[in-house]
């Protein structure tokens, strides 16, 4: 089963939940997790994999041969990125705005283009246990995290489960992430803005077609309501409630794993995994 970690707001404890789940698991069988947040892969600060092999990401840039160029304008028009402009004798291309589609070379009337590999980030593998860690990093400067989130996924391993921890967002990148993925937890936290970007994953999980439950981190009685309505309304199951406690923030800043610290949690997240495998999706779930 794939199971992405997603949430409409940054910091809201994805990465907390993504690494409870991926290290619970972990303790009775084989599991992957992907850290797909290429722009800030932190899911290795709680899992303390190290880091055995990496492979670079690249992406195909055109690379123009002066002498066979006829100076159409053909690669320009087709590019719809704007990543090359023909100017009266000279074909200029930015790279950083490429996304490698190769149409320019294919439809070049002369065949005056070349792709070359320009590196944009890399693929780190590493192990602990049972669990095996896959994370993107996007080098720095580089605009486009689609590619390297794609690699990523490429060593997603069907014949196990699968934790995807996702960017913040509801942008390209986290639709990339998620998309695939049998089951998408989205994880908030009870105030309006909490619940104004948990509508918005929600519409996303939606027109991805993939279910969807929730988890309410920072869970403070007085506050709840909020999220909970909402899920009532739009049918979507609260599938556990991690309090706003100072234990469990300090933890947190320790970058110490909850489920290694607290055996309730590690059954708590056990429990929800097991639920979502056997499809009881709508039970709810306190530790
Ligand atoms: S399509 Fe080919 S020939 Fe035409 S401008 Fe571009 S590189 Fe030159
Ligand atoms: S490979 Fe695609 S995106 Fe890159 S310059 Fe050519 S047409 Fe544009």
């Amino acid at each position: 089963m794939i199971v992405s970690i997603a949430s409409g707001k940054g910091g809201t404890g994805k990465t907390l939940v993504a690494t409870s789940l991926a290290l619970a698991v972990s303790k009775h069988a084989s599991i992957q997790i992907l850290d797909c947040d290429v722009e800030e892969p932190n899911a290795n600060l709680f899992v303390r994999a190290p880091i055995e092999s990496a492979e670079p990401v690249y992406i195909p840039t055109p690379q123009i041969d002066a002498d066979k160029c006829s100076h159409c304008g053909r690669c320009a028009e087709v590019c719809a990125y704007h990543a090359i402009a023909v100017i009266s004798d000279k074909v200029l291309v930015f790279p950083e705005l490429c996304h490698g589609c190769g149409a320019c070379s294919y439809l070049c009337p002369e065949s005056a283009i070349v792709e070359a590999n320009r590196q944009v980030g890399v693929v780190e593998i590493g192990y602990r246990g049972n669990l095996e860690l896959i994370q993107g990093r996007l080098d720095i400067g580089e605009p486009m995290p689609t590619p390297v989130i794609r690699k990523v996924k490429t060593y997603a391993d069907r014949q196990k489960d699968v934790v995807i921890d996702v960017a913040p967002g509801t942008s390209c990148p986290v639709v990339e992430a998620v998309k695939g993925s049998d089951y998408s937890i989205l994880v908030t936290e009870p105030t309006p803005f909490g619940l104004n970007d948990l509508s918005l994953a929600v519409e996303m999980t939606r027109d991805l077609g993939i279910p969807c439950g929730v988890i309410i981190n920072r869970a403070s009685l007085s506050r709840d309501n909020l999220i909970e309505e909402y899920c009532r309304e739009s049918e979507i199951p609260v599938l556990l409630k991690i309090p706003f406690d100072r234990d469990i923030a300090t933890l947190y800043s320790k970058g110490i794993p909850l489920v290694e610290r607290e055996t309730r949690w590690r059954n708590a997240f056990l429990d929800l995994f097991d639920a979502l495998k056997r499809g009881q999706l709508y039970v709810a779930y306190n530790a």
